[in-house]
């Protein structure tokens, strides 16, 4: 190597920034604390721009992926900036909105700093003198209404499947104590919305009535707390705490089976507040008389006022779900990607949730648009393996190798035996080794509708057993999925 060649390299390493060493200690605190895979899409991307004080800069690619850290990492960057800067570092983001060209600097612009809990809590709490130490303990009482202002009723999407109890909600909202819906019970099962349901009507009341006290706890949280104020010789200001609230939202009350002690105040506290006209607002994922372990008596309190079921959303709800959460994220989607997930995930609003997020997180790190090839992908990875190993594009991809066949042979509308009985089959393994419904699997093959796959379902039952080659192929192809 000639001397010119080593003074070059020599000068394109740069002494390392005092910035970069301050981030390099936040990472530390970070990798220890969330799994690799995590930290590879949150972290890895993030590059510290700027040290200002004790001001930290970091660019971060996308207003989704500000939102996201924020949202989920809040905790543990205050916790990194507690140790590389102290509880007076501060953070702030810059977020790439254009990533610009080899003439321009990319354009980012600021945003704020990370909330600490304190400061994200109700403003009207902060008064109160009970909230002046920082809570050391999660479950202990503090007057915070724990409501997230995220849910709200705007935002809760209306179909079938949650006309009562939104219309109940409602009601319960502009009228709280006042209406026959007292108690409001919602079930239903994981991820249809109830927490959002009964949050949407707390918030309304919060915003709209200022001297009303609204409550939302967790029924766990609530047990715990009960649990602790034994502990510490504080039955009397936890049943005080309860007996004060206007409105008390009780989440997921299955989790009070069994506990007879909880049960026994929480009966106290509900015949309280029921007697001065306040109202009562729980949730559970069964319909009460399936509410096994819970007192007799409590359950007749619930029959008092009105109970109302959340089902799983049609498809155009779930449509409208979707382009209610891209709407709030302002992300736009082609109507085709918006129908695959649609029709792809049924079971609940979580999940549907869950590839919408996946599908803007995979886009925004790879700057790749959302088209039906990558929601393929995302949902392939994401939420059918969950469950189940084989998903329809594999079955099909099998299947369709099996007869020598292409997979576009496979979708196409050819009535030609060679396809159709490869389409047939692969239908009918769709049927048993995934939850879709017959809706979906129709979708899947190129847009048939139910009763098509139906008849193909019938007539490779009906062919195995009268054809015992028919029979063996099944076996064989279902040898793959095991
Ligand atoms: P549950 O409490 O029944 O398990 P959640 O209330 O937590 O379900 O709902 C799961 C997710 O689905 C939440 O993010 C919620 O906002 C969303 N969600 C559920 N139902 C709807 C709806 N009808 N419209 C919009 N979002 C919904
Ligand atoms: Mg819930």
């Amino acid at each position: 190597m000639t001397p010119t060649e080593l003074n070059f390299t020599l000068e394109k390493v740069p002494p390392p920034r005092e910035v970069d060493i301050v981030w390099e200690k936040c990472l530390r605190i970070i990798r220890e604390s969330i799994p690799t895979q995590s930290f590879q899409t949150w972290f890895e991307p993030i590059r510290p721009s700027k040290l200002n004080g004790k001001v930290l800069t970091i660019q971060v690619p996308s207003q989704f992926f500000y939102e996201w850290l924020e949202d989920n990492y809040v905790h543990l960057l205050r916790e990194a900036l507690d140790f590389s800067l102290g509880r007076e570092g501060m953070l702030e983001y810059s977020i790439i909105v254009d990533t610009g060209t080899e003439r321009h600097q990319p354009l980012t612009v600021s945003m704020p700093t990370v909330k600490t809990p304190q400061n994200s809590r109700p403003d009207n709490f902060q008064n109160d003198p009970r909230n002046a130490a920082p809570p050391k303990d999660q479950d202990s009482l503090q007057l915070d209404t724990y409501l997230n202002q995220g849910y709200s009723f705007d935002n809760f999407i209306e179909g079938d499947c949650n006309r009562l109890a939104r219309s109940a909600g409602f009601a319960v909202a502009q009228r709280p104590g006042l209406t026959s819906f007292n108690p409001l019970m919602v079930y239903g099962s994981v991820g249809l919305g109830k927490t959002h349901l009964v949050q949407a009507i707390g918030n309304y009341i919060r915003n709209h009535f200022d001297d009303k006290v609204v409550m939302y706890v967790s029924s766990e949280k609530f047990t715990n707390q009960f649990i602790n104020s034994i502990r510490n010789n504080m039955l009397q200001q936890f049943n005080d705490f309860y007996m004060k609230v206007d409105v008390l939202v009780i989440d997921d009350v299955q989790f009070l089976s069994g506990k007879e002690k909880t049960q026994d105040t929480f009966f106290h506290i509900f015949n309280h507040l029921h007697q001065l006209g306040k109202q009562i607002i729980m949730t559970s994922d069964r319909p009460p008389r399936e509410l096994q372990g819970l007192q007799d008596r409590l359950l007749s309190r619930f029959k008092w006022g009105l109970t109302a079921d959340l089902q799983t959303p049609d498809f155009e709800t779930r449509i409208a779900i979707i382009q209610k959460k891209l709407q709030a994220e302002g992300i736009f989607i082609e109507n085709d990607v918006i129908e695959y997930v649609a029709h792809s995930v049924n079971s609940n609003v979580r999940e549907l949730e869950g590839v919408i997020i996946s599908l803007m997180a995979q886009a925004s790190l790879t700057r790749r648009e959302i088209d039906v090839e990558l929601a393929k992908n995302t949902l392939r990875n994401i939420v059918l393996n969950e469950e189940k190993e084989v998903t329809i594009d594999t079955i099909q991809e099998v299947v369709a190798d099996h007869f020598e066949i292409t997979v576009a042979d496979m979708k196409s509308k050819s009535r030609k035996k060679e396809s159709v009985y490869p389409r047939q089959l692969a239908m009918f393994l769709a049927k048993e080794y995934t939850d879709l419904p017959l809706k979906s699997i129709g979708y899947h093959f190129g847009g048939r509708d139910h009763s098509t796959v139906i008849h193909s379902i019938q007539s490779i039952n009906e062919l195995m057993g009268s054809n015992p080659d028919v029979d063996e192929t099944v076996q064989k192809l279902r040898s793959y999925f095991k």
